[in-house]
């Protein structure tokens, strides 16, 4: 119906940003910049970083690029971050704990996208850069996180939503982000309780569950309250009808592995707004995953008959 959904890319390295753009990516929804640090036994130079970030900011040159910060701990764990033993990472010093507890990292960090930033941009070949916190558990990390990167010169500074607690104030937390970024892999793991990297618990790990909907619907709200952007970048985005309902549910952007953008586009253009949000509702009705996705898969059903 003319509504304005941006079909952005997880990426998890530069190299990955040509076949992104040939798939249909309008920009980088989710940078994770794990990667630079992964295999390293201490934190990456200030300009080795900045090569990579400019390199990725140039091959989206004029589109919107949405970067996170070191994302440490649980399932990524790095020996010079997270030395300490803990019985449940996934509940530990991970994510913006990290870096706030080592934050000479974290600044690092932001004075490498900001020198990205400004040198291409005086190239010529300058992105739109967001930049994002992950693991934002509380009202006081988004504006800790969002003066922290302001203080860089950051333009746009957002905050991963990935707990329920987040998502609950979010209209609290946008009183300091310029935007969230839900992501739908750790929301399902913490809402859900279920360690997303576990077997014995992965049936538990589904993003149709109503409960991580209702989470996500509550961002969403408080995004079109306060006039703030509410992007999606877990794996949730990738399903076709998930995409749909997420849209429903107010999200503004979706993001996600460039080989899924083509069928989430052509599926999202059958659809208007109020046929998503109609979608939406009957899958946050239901009691599990399994009958939400089923509700919606009738909605979707008797919405087409409707139109046909
Ligand atoms: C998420 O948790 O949904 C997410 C996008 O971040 P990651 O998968 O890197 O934890
Ligand atoms: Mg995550």
């Amino acid at each position: 119906d003319g509504t304005a959904v941006p079909l952005l890319a997880n990426l998890g390295n530069p190299a990955g940003a040509a076949e992104a753009v040939a798939l249909g990516a309008e920009g980088v929804g989710l940078f994770r910049t794990e990667f630079l640090f992964l295999s390293a036994s201490s934190a990456p130079t200030v300009e080795q970083q900045r090569a990579s970030y400019a390199e990725l900011l140039a091959a989206f040159a004029g589109k919107k690029v949405v970067v996170r910060v070191l994302d440490a701990g649980a399932d990524k764990p790095l020996p010079f971050l997270n030395d300490a033993h803990e019985e449940n990472p996934a509940l530990g010093l991970r994510g913006l704990r990290a870096l706030r507890a080592s934050e000479d990292i974290l600044r690092e960090q932001l004075t490498a996208l900001a020198e990205a930033d400004e040198q291409t941009r005086k190239a010529g070949s300058g992105a739109d850069l967001w930049v994002m916190a992950p693991m934002v558990s509380t009202v006081d990390e988004a504006e800790y996180f969002t003066a922290i990167a302001r203080e860089y010169g950051i333009r746009t500074a957002g905050v991963m939503v990935e707990v329920p607690s987040s998502a609950l104030l979010a209209e609290h937390i946008f009183a300091h982000a310029d935007f969230a970024s839900i992501g739908t892999n750790d929301l399902t793991q913490y809402t859900l309780a279920a360690d997303r990297l576990l077997g014995s618990v992965a049936g538990f790990q589904d993003p149709w569950h109503p409960a991580v909907l209702r989470l996500i619907r509550e961002v969403g709200a408080a995004g079109a309250r306060t006039g703030k952007p509410v992007g999606i970048c877990g794996e949730a985005a990738a399903d076709p009808l998930l995409a749909v309902v997420l849209v429903g549910l107010g999200a503004t952007s979706l993001s996600m592995a460039p080989t899924a953008l083509a069928d989430v586009r052509a599926t999202l253009l059958t659809y208007s707004l109020d046929d998503a949000r109609r979608i939406a509702e009957a899958a946050l009705a239901a009691t599990d995953a399994a009958t939400a996705r089923e509700a919606a898969h009738a909605a979707s059903d008797s919405q087409k008959e409707r139109t046909q």
